[in-house]
């Protein structure tokens, strides 16, 4: 890198920080809040609920390491559920080998997530979550396999799979 490009380089760490103050407030609450009262949880009941790790993904948008998850490896036929509250989100015949590290899916069970977009690393990612108990799950993004060019690069800590 030249020094002139350095420089510029250096200037703009400051201007993508006031940025990120700027979107602060449209920034939303570490979990999504759920649809269904039955699963207001206060933040202790989902303590007791999760595991420590799968309550910083679920509960505080936490992204787990990659490659760290057994279920990137998982081939078997079945189904993904939320961790949180059991809800099927994923088939495995939709599940591909995104060479990510995470679990990745190219379509969703309908209805079972939604979306809204995060600033977490400056550029704008749309973050996905259970729709029912609101739990982060992961992001999705626009570089997947046909027919939905869709890729849903998930937590395995948020999901717990049932083979058929
Ligand atoms: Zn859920």
């Amino acid at each position: 890198m030249n020094q002139f490009l350095t420089r510029r380089f250096f200037i703009l760490i400051p201007i993508m920080s006031i940025l990120k103050i700027i979107f602060k407030p449209i920034q939303v609450l570490a979990s999504s809040l759920n649809s269904k009262e039955d699963w207001n949880l206060s933040k202790e009941q989902w303590k007791s609920r999760l595991s420590p790790e799968s309550y910083y993904i679920l509960r505080e948008e936490g992204t787990e390491r990659a490659f760290t998850s057994q279920l990137n490896n998982e081939k078997r036929q079945g189904v993904f559920h939320c961790a949180g509250c059991d809800l099927p989100l994923f088939l495995s015949e939709k599940k591909y080998d995104s060479g990510t590290g995470w679990p990745s899916f190219w379509d969703s069970i309908q209805g079972s997530i939604e979306t809204k977009v995060d600033f977490k690393l400056i550029v704008p990612r749309t973050e996905y979550h259970c729709s029912r108990c609101g739990g982060h799950q992961g992001h999705v993004f626009n570089d997947g396999p046909p027919p939905t060019g869709k890729r849903y690069c998930n937590n395995g800590l948020a999901l717990r799979f049932v083979p058929n």
